[in-house]
């Protein structure tokens, strides 16, 4: 295990609500410059592990690494400030607020890692929004101003969660190539996703996980020839694997 190494380390990780064990053992790397995967049916701790990693929850055991620094009790702003962002399953922008202004406050949680918040905008074809109210934007309008305030604050290590859902075909192509072109600037993502198709054009390499535990871990391909009927088979098929 390489503690070492830049990006995220997540290390026997292990989250309890109450009596319910959220995140049973996880470990898991994603380096500079690659896109690592994470799938599973829903309540299988994807997005607890999300909220570990950046700092909404304590853990109750293992450890996390960032760039190689131990961040277990490092709380959520300075956590930022390190160098890791995530984006939420559902977005919760400042409604009363331009575009603009959301992603300006975010850029000062960045710290001394900052982007400007126009170019932001611009990298996410969001720029002629720049001065609508927040609360006026559509669910994949949310979701992109979400990802830019994630940005803004120049992350090296990225959790992204779920954005494909609700997004038209063309949102997620440039949604996917944009997260290729982050991943080859060097961050480091977490991509959670149930749109197989989507997850394909970001990265071949994935985590399934199940029940709060990692089941597998490996290629896109293996994954869905192997657990396809296992994932089918707890949530009904809803999920979008084929998709
Ligand atoms: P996923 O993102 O894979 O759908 P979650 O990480 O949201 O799953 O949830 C995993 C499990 O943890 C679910 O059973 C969920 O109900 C539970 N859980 C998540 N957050 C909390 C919380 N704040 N309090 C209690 N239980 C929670
Ligand atoms: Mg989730």
């Amino acid at each position: 295990m390489s503690f070492e190494q830049g990006g995220l380390s997540v290390h026997d990780l292990l989250k309890r609500f109450g009596g319910f064990t959220a995140l049973d053992h996880i470990s898991l790397e994603v380096s500079p410059g690659e896109a690592l995967g994470l799938v599973g049916p829903n309540g299988s701790g994807k997005s607890t592990l999300i909220n570990v990693a950046s700092g909404v929850y304590q853990h109750d055991g293992g450890k996390l690494f960032l760039n190689g620094k131990e961040m277990s009790r490092i709380p959520i702003h300075e956590r930022v400030h390190l160098g890791i962002n995530r984006t939420f399953q559902v977005p919760k922008p400042f409604g009363g607020l331009s575009v603009l202004d959301n992603v300006r406050v975010a850029a000062g949680y960045g710290g001394r890692g900052q982007r400007l918040p126009m170019e932001v905008l611009e990298q996410l074809s969001l720029a002629d929004l720049a001065q609508r109210e927040a609360s006026t934007l559509n669910t994949s309008q949310q979701k992109l101003l979400d990802l830019a305030r994630a940005l803004a604050t120049a992350p090296q290590v990225l959790l992204i969660d779920e954005i494909g859902a609700g997004l038209n075909p063309n949102e997620l192509e440039s949604v996917a190539i944009t997260i290729r072109e982050l991943a080859q600037s060097g961050i480091a993502l977490l991509v959670v996703e149930h749109l197989m198709g989507f997850l394909k054009r970001v990265t071949d390499r994935v985590v399934v996980m199940g029940a709060g535990q990692k089941i597998f871990e490996g290629s896109l391909e293996a994954a869905a020839a192997d657990l396809v009927p296992t994932l089918d088979a707890n949530i009904g098929g809803s999920h979008g694997w084929h998709s």
